[in-house]
């Protein structure tokens, strides 16, 4: 039976909206430049949240923009003027962690819908009926709940005018969902203003106050010891838990991440929310295929372990890497392929396409966009494929 719950998904641009709907997001979530969490990735300009948001309703999706910063008093004006435009753009709701942007949002009585975000870190029924109260339409509950905890908050809203959201895979924060200062401590770049450089992901080392430059490693083993890298959350096995308690969206986290995280992580939550039979190791695989921490259950499983930190490295792991990704572009017959990572001709790749995996060998020899033949490609070459190929599809060289 297919599940009306919403897949809420990041994009980073406009590329990786476009990717986003075709694989299956109900609603993606952006951010303006220089409002929103997420200072260093690549936020929309309010032309590109224009384009965004015209291409979502055009396809019948939404678009929520992210406005999650805590802002200093002298920021306000700016924030309620970009709020403004966004509102008169269609914008399906903003995501807001601070009060007082609430109530600024609030006074120029648009029509654009409150979101509370995870930011605000909420763990109760009773602060999410306080948004309500201070006009949320949606709460996204704190990443530190278990199942058991958002059940019972779920319970307590039955009937209630307010909708939940929750953090179903992606990265998560050593502290309280970002509220940290390590980076800023260290690198003078700070989290909640979307800056954080993870250096609670660094390997760290011991020294004496008297014997400065003498560092003693800290190991668990001989590779190290990453004590604060949380491996990633991966939750398809509680969306029908989600689903069936009332939770109205189900949200991905990356607007850092590429076009494939994007495609791959998509196809998984959109089985499963579709009722489709995707068994937990294919389900793994799939997730695999792109970069990630290990996975975790996180709080949702009832508390945290050491096994929910990746303690003998802060690298990234993936069984795959993407090669190269299909265009929407045709040049006569052919498919326009954009080349990610140096391929050779009749190489046998892994093709994953909204329609699923399947395997697929390039052609001998390929062919450049000037229709010379080539034996092989680099990063940022275009080559034609054939036109059975579909548009939105990666090519990705497999390891294991
Ligand atoms: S340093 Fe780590 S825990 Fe702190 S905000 Fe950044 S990612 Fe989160």
């Amino acid at each position: 039976m297919a599940l009306k719950t919403e897949l809420l998904a990041p994009a980073g641009n406009l590329e990786r909206l476009k990717w986003a709907v075709v694989y299956g997001a109900d609603a993606v979530y952006f951010g303006i430049t220089d409002f929103s969490l997420r200072s260093f990735a690549g936020n929309f300009t309010l032309d590109d949240a224009r384009l965004g948001l015209d291409y979502l309703h055009q396809n019948g999706r939404k678009g929520y923009v992210t406005l999650n910063i805590y802002p200093f008093s002298n920021e306000y004006d700016e924030l309620m003027r970009t709020a403004a435009e966004l509102d008169e753009m269609g914008a399906d709701a903003f995501i807001v962690s601070d009060l007082g942007v609430m109530r600024a949002l609030r006074q120029l009585n648009l029509k654009t819908p409150i979101h509370v975000s995870t930011q605000a870190n909420t763990t109760s029924w009773q602060a999410v009926l306080a948004y309500r109260d201070l006009g949320a339409k949606r709460v996204n509950l704190a990443r530190e709940l278990s199942m058991e905890q958002i059940k019972e908050i779920q319970r307590n809203l039955e009937g209630e005018q307010v909708e939940t959201e929750v953090f179903i895979h992606g990265s998560v924060c050593f502290s309280y969902s970002g509220r940290c200062a390590i980076s800023d401590y260290l690198t003078g770049r700070m989290a909640n203003r979307g800056e954080c450089t993870q250096p609670c992901r660094w390997n760290y080392t011991l020294m004496e106050e008297k014997r400065p430059g003498q560092h003693f490693p800290v190991f668990e083993d001989e590779r190290g010891l990453y004590l604060f890298n949380s491996r990633d959350l991966a939750l398809f096995p509680f969306v029908p838990d989600l689903v069936n308690c009332g939770v109205a969206s189900l949200k991905i986290e990356g607007r850092m991440k590429n076009v494939h995280y994007l495609a791959a992580v998509l196809s998984v939550y959109r089985a499963v929310l579709d009722g489709k039979a995707m068994p937990e190791e294919i389900a793994y695989k799939m997730l695999g295929r792109v970069s990630n921490r290990g996975y975790t259950f996180g709080f949702m499983k009832g508390r945290i372990t050491p096994d929910d930190y990746e303690t003998s490295t802060h690298k990234y792991q993936s069984t795959s890497v993407m090669v190269a990704s299909t265009t929407e572009q045709m040049h006569g017959e052919q498919r326009v392929c954009r080349v990610k990572n140096t391929i050779q001709a009749g190489e046998q790749l892994e093709l994953l396409t909204p329609n699923g995996v399947s395997s697929y060998t390039l052609p001998n020899p390929l062919v450049s966009l000037e229709g010379e033949s080539i034996d092989h490609a680099n990063n940022q070459d275009v080559i034609l494929l054939n036109n059975d190929l579909p548009p939105y599809a990666v090519l990705r060289r497999v390891y294991s």
